[in-house]
């Protein structure tokens, strides 16, 4: 079922969303809102149809059971300046308070689930506990990009529940296929994959995937030195995970034999500590002095990402180029974004995806100067893969 085609007059709709927003503990608010932003159209679809909607979402990472640091109660004044609208809040998502809230909605009503992840069940993907969700809702939309590549209660197991009349995606999954469709089927040539940030364990396999499609792959960000300690370079203090050396070689070779051209930085800023205080200078990148790190990459790096990013038909772009959230670590993810837009408006198609590359891109104001910023970080990159994501078979099976 699509959701354009669904009419939501007196329908309670379950909406699965990726509320999984960075927040501002300091200042109590939503640092980046963009995950809240892109879900108000599908709720408003309901509301205007004359539906009433149950939200769930889960929000960092609970030890499963309630920790007021991960409380929605904290993003719910967000949502309700989104939606210009009062919502109503259930502090369990099934408590016997939630589903008494749920069954007595109104047209036009809204009720925020308290966090999914404080019930060890929802990682789980407990039958039992799916199962009571479910009662929430008349229809059940899942709009959670973000974590459409896991099988968790929520975002697989509920829509089991529903038959194939009243499960669909919401518009902001439905833009995230059509995008990374545009993507995959165009025969336009290079395409070219820039990766950075730090977790180069979760995101090696994905690499090693895209070689089957990319011309060329750009690695930055804390990831890259790893690659250059694979290779024999001296990367000091930098971040670096010892148990992938062999990975990035494989990595590196595989790149070659299938002739794709694996791009690592030249030249890298480093620091004597992980500080935006912290002394800094430009140094080789095979040659890092010991106790120094690199943070960010440097001008000859930038200039030749700069370059391919330019030559580039098609470009996805996951993760940053350096500490970008310190100032004095930011020039090389800021270039690589506005060389990006640049592109974009010269007729490349980009992809931008992942938390930290979407906080950049709304960083240096620049989301509207791309083609698409996707909501979903390795949901993204796995559904590029052509991996099946268990939240999207859920909906179409
Ligand atoms: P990820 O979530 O894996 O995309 O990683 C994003 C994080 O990587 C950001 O918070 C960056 O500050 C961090 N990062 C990027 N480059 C480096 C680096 N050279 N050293 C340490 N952390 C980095």
């Amino acid at each position: 079922m699509r959701i354009d085609n669904y009419n939501f007059k007196d329908k309670r709709a379950l909406i699965r969303v990726d509320f999984n927003v960075p927040y501002n503990y300091q200042l109590k608010k939503v640092s980046d809102d963009t995950r809240i932003r892109l879900a108000i159209p599908t709720i408003r679809k309901v509301l205007d149809d004359g539906g009433s909607v149950v939200l769930m979402s889960h929000m960092g990472r609970p030890k499963n059971i309630p920790e007021e640091k991960f409380s929605l109660s904290q993003i719910k004044d967000t949502i309700e300046q989104h939606l210009n609208a009062t919502i109503k809040y259930a502090d369990d998502c099934i408590s016997n308070e939630a589903f008494e809230i749920s069954g007595n909605l109104k047209n036009g009503e809204v009720l925020l689930l308290e966090n999914l992840r404080f019930h060890s069940h929802e990682k789980k993907g407990n039958i039992d506990f799916a199962k009571k969700l479910a009662t929430h809702g008349d229809v059940y939309i899942n709009d959670a990009f973000g974590t459409a590549h896991r099988a968790h209660a929520s975002t697989t197991v509920v829509a089991d529940f529903f038959d194939s009349n009243n499960k669909m995606f919401g518009y902001l999954i439905e833009n995230e296929i059509e995008s990374v469709n545009k993507v995959l089927e165009s025969d336009d040539k290079p395409l070219t994959a820039i990766v950075g940030g730090a977790k180069v364990s979760s995101k090696i396999t994905i690499i090693s995937r895209l070689l089957d499609k990319v011309d060329h792959l750009i690695i930055g960000g804390g990831m890259a030195y790893t690659f250059i300690k694979a290779n024999g370079g001296d990367i000091g203090s930098s971040l670096a995970e010892d148990d992938y050396l062999e990975e990035a070689l494989r990595i590196m070779s595989l790149a070659k034999s299938k002739g794709v051209q694996l791009h690592l930085p030249i030249d890298t800023i480093v620091a004597d500590k992980f500080s935006n205080e912290a002394n800094t200078k430009s140094v080789n990148i095979n040659a890092i002095p010991s106790n120094w790190m690199g943070l960010d990459i440097a001008e000859e790096s930038i200039i030749l990402f700069e370059k391919i990013i330019h030559s580039s038909k098609l470009i996805l772009w996951n993760g940053p180029m350096g500490v970008f959230e310190m100032s004095n670590f930011q020039k090389g993810t800021a270039s690589i974004a506005h060389a990006v837009a640049e592109a974009t408006a010269k007729g490349t198609y980009s992809l931008i995806g992942g938390g930290d590359s979407v906080a950049a891109i709304n960083k240096y104001k620049l989301a509207d100067k791309v083609s698409h910023v996707s909501t979903g970080g390795g949901a993204m990159l796995e559904f590029l893969e052509g991996k099946p994501l268990p939240g999207i078979e859920a909906i179409l099976n």
